[in-house]
């Protein structure tokens, strides 16, 4: 039980990593926040874990909606003492042919919600003088890749961002963290095909693709107090994609 009286948020958590670590999270005793847009598979997951689980609809590019998540994990369980900040969306295109339009939705979502998800948990961390947040960054924050500009370029911000919220919060009690995924069999890999996903799994050292549950152990390690000495960490779970 190593979130036994915490109050987490999870951003995303109705699918893939989210929704894995959602689960790890309850098993190791926390109440969890499911905040996703995706009503039904929220709806779903809430009413299967139970009563240590609420579920809130949110945009987290949108301002008014993080900031009612937070109000509503605060009025239903007390507090937020861990965020992990891990909606997101892919995008893969030739970049001379990628719109401004698609280039600001991924940057909205990928990189600005998590500086909104960490602004409004953060009103509340620091008033309770604690707090752990997770950012889900990727080996695409790390590396490059052809024809991923916006995502890249998302993640890049994403694992800088985890660095400059370390710094600045440290001094108040609050752990700033990144997990960094390699290449994960989640429902986000559906617009590849099998060539393409063979290839990838080529690329991790391990030999294979990741599964959801080894980036919730890597995210409910660093929210734990198992922890309490990282911030402003980039912790790899890439089967050594970015060691080669
Ligand atoms: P997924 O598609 O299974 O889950 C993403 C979840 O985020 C979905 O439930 C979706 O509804 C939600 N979401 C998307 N946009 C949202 C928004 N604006 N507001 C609220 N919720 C929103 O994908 P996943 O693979 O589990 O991805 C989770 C995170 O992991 C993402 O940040 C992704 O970039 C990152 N990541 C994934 C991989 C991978 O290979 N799967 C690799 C590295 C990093």
């Amino acid at each position: 039980m190593r979130l036994h009286d915490k109050v987490a948020i999870v951003t995303g958590g109705a699918s893939g990593i989210g929704e894995f670590t959602v689960r790890e999270m309850v098993n190791q005793g926390a109440k969890v926040v499911i905040a996703d847009f995706d009503d039904s598979r929220g709806l779903n997951l809430a009413e299967e874990l139970g009563e240590q689980v609420s579920f809130i609809h949110v945009d987290v590019s949108q301002e008014d909606e993080v900031e009612a998540m937070v109000n509503h994990t605060v009025e239903t369980f007390g507090k937020v003492d861990i965020l992990f900040s891990n909606a997101g969306v892919g995008s893969i295109g030739s970049t001379h042919e990628l719109t401004l339009e698609d280039w600001n939705k991924t940057i909205s979502i990928n990189l600005s919600g998590v500086f909104l998800c960490a602004k409004y948990a953060l009103i509340e961390m620091v008033k309770q003088g604690s707090g752990s947040i997770i950012n889900c960054a990727s080996i695409l924050g790390h590396v490059g890749q052809a024809s991923t500009a916006s995502y890249t370029a998302a993640k890049g911000g994403v694992v800088n961002l985890t660095r400059a919220l370390a710094l600045e919060y440290a001094a108040q009690g609050i752990r700033v963290n990144a997990v960094c995924p390699g290449y994960i069999k989640t429902p986000l890999l559906d617009q590849l095909d099998d060539a393409m996903l063979q290839h990838l799994e080529s690329l991790h050292p391990l030999g294979r693709l990741g599964e959801s549950h080894e980036v919730a152990n890597a995210v409910v390690f660093l929210a734990s107090d198992e922890a309490s000495f990282i911030t402003g960490a980039n912790l790899m779970v890439d089967g050594g994609y970015t060691a080669q």
